[in-house]
């Protein structure tokens, strides 16, 4: 069934200014309607619906390189990101070259073309392929790096950080014939050591999974990301496009609202 917006979020919505470019963040998609039991999933139904809102509304796709200040970007920029690579990704691939439209995706390079091998919430599932990339890359879609090995940054020593950091954009560097500067921290884990390490090993940009806008920081290493849930409605999908948060219960929302209110009673 087609979701519809709720009048009030379709009127934050056709409103909202946004203050700079979002990137979203998304994991596997699941073919089919239902929705996928793990939280970081979306069905294949859902995704499309989300795909045709940020059409209908006027977002422009640009991939993550292009938030480096070269040039200006249009007032409604959308980084849509994929994290880890799994092979069920190539079907959402196909339904953004079908519109038109561009997405960078992060990959744990070690398992390209196997079955992703680090512990997880779910069982080891299929990841895309170097010949998928490659096609995925021809098509204007960007590819980075998320560590050889799903490494979480903060508990490895340099020298594995090092090395995480770096054979993975070697490796796909050599499946792609082109540089490769992006990369996310898996698990969002960062500090400033990792930040350094991931501009020493020639990353230009990298995503964590704080929620805001992405240049609110004005750091490119820095970059914010909003969550997509499993459980988001088209409605909370578009809250998330007007708030910029994860977090876009009425609930939440309410509580923010009634809080500038008090702040604003406490000044007059
Ligand atoms: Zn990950």
């Amino acid at each position: 069934m087609i979701q519809r917006l709720d009048p009030l979020t379709q009127r934050l919505l056709a409103r909202s200014v946004p203050h700079g470019p979002l990137v979203l963040m998304y994991h596997s998609v699941v073919p089919g309607q239902s929705a996928p039991a793990w939280r970081w999933a979306v069905s294949m139904t859902r995704f499309i619906e989300q795909l045709d809102l940020l059409q209908a509304h006027g977002w422009t796709t640009a991939n993550l390189t292009e938030l480096l200040p070269t040039r200006p970007l249009p007032e409604k920029t959308v980084v849509i990101t994929f994290d880890d690579g799994y092979a069920d990704n190539y079907a959402a691939f196909e339904e953004l070259a079908k519109r038109g439209m561009r997405a960078t995706w992060f990959m744990v390079t070690r398992d390209i073309g196997q079955k992703s091998g680090w512990a997880d919430e779910v069982p080891p599932q299929p990841m895309l392929s170097a010949e998928q990339l490659r096609i995925m890359h021809a098509a204007g879609m960007e590819i980075g790096s998320h560590t050889l090995s799903h490494c979480r940054l903060l508990k490895a020593n340099a020298a594995t950080v090092a090395e995480e950091l770096v054979r993975s954009r070697q490796q796909l560097e050599q499946i792609l014939s082109q540089p490769v500067t992006s990369f996310a921290y898996p698990y969002g884990q960062f500090d400033d050591a990792a930040v350094t390490a991931v501009r020493e090993a020639g990353y230009q940009t990298a995503c964590t999974t704080r929620p805001g806008w992405a240049l609110r920081d004005g750091h490119p290493l820095r970059i914010r990301r909003i969550s997509i849930f499993a459980g988001d409605t088209l409605s909370t999908v578009a809250r998330k496009l007007v708030f910029a948060d994860n977090d876009v219960s009425w609930r939440q929302l309410a509580a923010y609202y009634a809080g500038r209110l008090a702040h604003r009673l406490r000044l007059s």
